[in-house]
C-alpha cells in the first residue's frame, strides 16, 4: 500500500489490475479457442492387461493457443469450470470423441471411447439430450461410450441425478482418480459404477510400499465385489503392469503401452489396430 497526499492509504496495487486482466485476457481467448476451434484431442490407448490388446481410446483435451503452444488441460479446465465454458467445451469434446470412435469403427477398428465429463457439466440438465443428439447423429452404440466422472460428483446431487440418468442410457461410467477424493463405501454400493480407475499416485507407489500394495489388491477385490472392472492408471514399467495383472486388474493405460496422441498418429501405427 502507498501513502498518498492527505494520508490515504492506496490499497490498490497495479500488480493485482494486471492480474485481472490477464484472467479476462485468457476467459475471452478460452472462448474464441472453443468456439473457434483451437481445441485439440489427444487419446491414449487403453489395453487389456492379459492380452495386451488395445481395447479403447481415452481423449485427452489440448489446446493449441497461439504464441502459447499446445496447453495441457491443467493450465485450461479450471477456468473454463469457473467461466461456465466447461458446457461447451465438454459438448465438443463429447462430439469430437463420439466421431473418432466411430471413424476407427469405420476402419474395422473395435475401439471403445472414453471421455472426461466434469460434474460441474454432468449437473446441468443440457447435458443428457446433448449426450442423446451426439449417440444419434454419430450412430455410436451407447455401450462403446464410458464417460469418466471423479469422486466429486457425490457431493452434487444435480450430477447424481445426471449420472444415474446417463445410465440408463447404456453409456457406461468410470469412476476416475479413484482413492484420491472422498471415497465412501457407503456411495460406492449405493451407486453402481461400471469402471473403477486406480489413480496413478497408487501405481507410482507400488514399487516402494507394502502398503500401497495391499491398498491397490483391496481396491480391485473391492471392484470385484461391485460388479466393476479395474483400469490401473499411469503405469510406466513392465514391473508394475505385471504386478497388477497378477493382482487380478483387467486393463490399463499409461505411458508404458503409449502416450496421449493425435489420432492422425494412431492411423498411421498398424500396431494399436490389433484388435480390429
Ligand atoms: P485424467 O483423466 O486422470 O487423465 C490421465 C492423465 O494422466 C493425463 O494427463 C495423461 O496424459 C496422464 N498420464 C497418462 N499416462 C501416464 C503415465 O504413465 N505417467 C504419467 N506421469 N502421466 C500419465 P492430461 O492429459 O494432462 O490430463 C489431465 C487431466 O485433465 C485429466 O486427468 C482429466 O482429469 C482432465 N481432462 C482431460 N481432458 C478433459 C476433458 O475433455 N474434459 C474434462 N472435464 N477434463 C479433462
Ligand atoms: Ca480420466
Ligand atoms: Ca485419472
Ligand atoms: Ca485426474
Amino acid at each position: 500500500a502507498k501513502r498518498e497526499g492527505g494520508g490515504r492509504i492506496r490499497l490498490f496495487r497495479p500488480e493485482m489490475g494486471e492480474r485481472v486482466l490477464a484472467r479476462q485476457r485468457d476467459k475471452a481467448d478460452l472462448r474464441t479457442a472453443v468456439h473457434g476451434g483451437q481445441l485439440v484431442l489427444h487419446y491414449q490407448p487403453i489395453v487389456d492387461l492379459t492380452t495386451s490388446v488395445v481395447t479403447g481410446a481415452e481423449a485427452l483435451v489440448r489446446w493449441q493457443r497461439p504464441g502459447r503452444g499446445l496447453l495441457g488441460p491443467g493450465e485450461f479446465i479450471g477456468l473454463a469450470e469457473e467461466t461456465g465454458l466447461i458446457m461447451p467445451l465438454g459438448d465438443k469434446v463429447l462430439a469430437a470423441a463420439c466421431h473418432q470412435a466411430v471413424r476407427w469403427h469405420d476402419q474395422g477398428r473395435a475401439l471403445d471411447i472414453t471421455v472426461n465429463v466434469s460434474t460441474r457439466q454432468l449437473a446441468t440438465a443440457a447435458f443428457l439430450p446433448a449426450l442423446d443428439r451426439v449417440l444419434a447423429t454419430t450412430g455410436l452404440a451407447s455401450d462403446r461410450l464410458t464417460i469418466e466422472v471423479t469422486e466429486s460428483v457425490w457431493a452434487d446431487d444435480a450430477a447424481m441425478r445426471g449420472l444415474m440418468a446417463v445410465r440408463e442410457t447404456g453409456v457406461r461410467v468410470a469412476l476416475d482418480d479413484f482413492g484420491t477424493g472422498y471415497s465412501s463405501l457407503s456411495y460406492l454400493q449405493r451407486y453402481p459404477f461400471d469402471v473403477v480407475k486406480i489413480d496413478r499416485s497408487f501405481t507410482h507407489a507400488l514399487e516402494d510400499s507394502g502398503r500401497t500394495a495391499g491398498v491397490v489388491r483391496c481396491i480391485i477385490d473391492l471392484a470385484e465385489v461391485l460388479g466393476a472392472h479395474t483400469v490401473a492408471e499411469g503405469i510406466e514399467t513392465s514391473e508394475q503392469a505385471d504386478w497388477l495383472r497378477r493382482a487380478g486388474c483387467a486393463f490399463a493405460q499409461g505411458y508404458l503401452f503409449g502416450k496421449p496422441d493425435h489420432a492422425d498418429n494412431w492411423d498411421s501405427q498398424p500396431s494399436v489396430s490389433s484388435s480390429g
